[in-house]
């Protein structure tokens, strides 16, 4: 300050250096409880801190994949399989395929059907476990019971819409390996690409309590097969079985953009216009439903993610960000199919869009309780005694 007083452009600047993120894309526009610090976010921060205990440093990438891959390998004994891989078609489950096949894994490809593929995602999917002669099994959900849980969740006017699709396909990866005696899970999560986690986005994928009184209040159809665990079987999986979920894109080198080229050239796969096109269902999720009633932009989070992690400048983030990758006529086309999916008429989506947002804290939950244990698990990570 040089003594002047403030000039409206200056106030504006300062306002606006308090609501953005300086190195990522968050804003206080999609995340009310941003704390930024320094022009540094809290997301930033977070990723700064945990990055040593998620993602194996380079130096020790070639020694602890290896000796991952024994693990896994030795687990299965005389097993067909050593390990379930959870395929959608999109870009981190196919590049998961094509890592473990490459390291020698003998892998189960382990696909739920909710009844919202795209044809593209179906096609990729096909092609990928075909040049990759990987077996697939394909679990259809009961989808009248489903498209009624679905409905629910948009009735219960929470952001957490997709929860019911990661929680039913968590359920079907821990089933599928119980089932077969297989001991490791492969997950396309990843560090470098999918950290950042704002509470208030999202939240209930490990958490049946809430999923079933959402369906308690507003679902018309009893749940008999929807695929769900709660804590015993979480118990029951991971300390009696000792199934294990491996996030192994963590040990790796992983670029996004690069990941696409090598799908492409190696397996003919052909890359969606948006992400999460696989899913019909996502894409309106995220490319119209959080955006329009909850203010909630995700592509900021995935781009903030590609920074840190060094894939793409903020300038490339900012000017992908004024991209419209959701175009009108897919939306209307899409919302058509969602009407016809779900029932709904075209007064009860305009009401679902327009009523006031709610959060799961005004549903039974075991919010608490999930804490407790995501933290245990990140204590154990730290420690080397839970893979990354
Ligand atoms: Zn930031």
């Amino acid at each position: 300050m040089n003594g002047r007083p403030n000039t409206t452009d200056e106030a504006t600047a300062e306002r606006s250096a308090a609501d953005e993120c300086r190195r990522c894309v968050m804003t206080r526009a999609v995340d009310p409880d941003i704390v930024i610090v320094d022009g540094v976010c809290n997301h930033c921060r977070r990723y700064d801190e945990l990055i040593s205990a998620r993602v194996v440093a380079p130096a020790e990438r070639d020694e602890q994949l290896a000796r991952l891959v024994k693990r896994i390998s030795d687990s299965a004994g005389r097993g067909e399989f050593d390990c379930v891989v959870g395929v959608s078609g999109g870009v981190d489950s196919t590049y998961v395929a094509l890592l473990v096949k490459s390291l020698g894994l003998r892998p189960l490809a382990v696909h739920v059907d909710n009844g919202w593929n795209s044809e593209l995602a179906v096609s990729n999917i096909e092609k990928t476990l075909t040049a990759l002669d990987i077996e697939l099994e394909t679990v259809v959900l009961d989808l009248r019971e489903f498209y009624d849980l679905q409905r629910s969740f948009l009735l219960a006017s929470t952001p957490d819409a997709d929860i019911p699709t990661d929680h039913a396909i968590q359920a079907v990866l821990w089933r599928v390996a119980r089932q077969n005696g297989i001991k490791y899970v492969i997950s396309g999560m990843n560090f470098a690409t999918e950290s950042i986690s704002v509470p208030s986005w999202s939240y209930g994928h490990s958490d049946w309590r809430y999923i079933r009184d959402v369906h308690r209040r507003l679902g018309t159809q009893p749940l008999r097969s929807y695929p769900h665990f709660g804590f015993a079987t979480l118990f029951w999986t991971n300390a009696v079985r000792r199934v294990r979920i491996a996030s192994i894109l963590n040990y790796v080198d992983y670029n996004k953009a690069a990941a696409v080229g090598e799908l492409e050239e190696k397996l003919g796969w052909v890359a969606y216009e948006g992400k999460h096109f696989e899913s019909i269902y996502t894409r309106w999720v995220q490319g119209h439903l959080l955006p329009v009633k909850f203010g909630i932009d995700k592509r900021r989070g995935h781009l903030s993610d590609l920074i840190n992690s060094g894939q793409i400048t903020r300038e490339e983030a900012l000017r992908r960000l004024e991209q419209d990758d959701y175009p009108e006529t897919l939306r209307a086309a899409d919302e058509k199919l969602l009407m016809k999916k779900l029932s709904l008429s075209r007064d009860q989506l305009d009401a679902i869009l327009a009523a006031e947002p709610r959060s799961f804290r005004d549903f039974r939950n075991s919010y608490a309780f999930v804490q407790r244990l995501r933290r245990l698990v990140n204590a154990l990570r730290r420690r080397g005694l839970y893979p990354r």
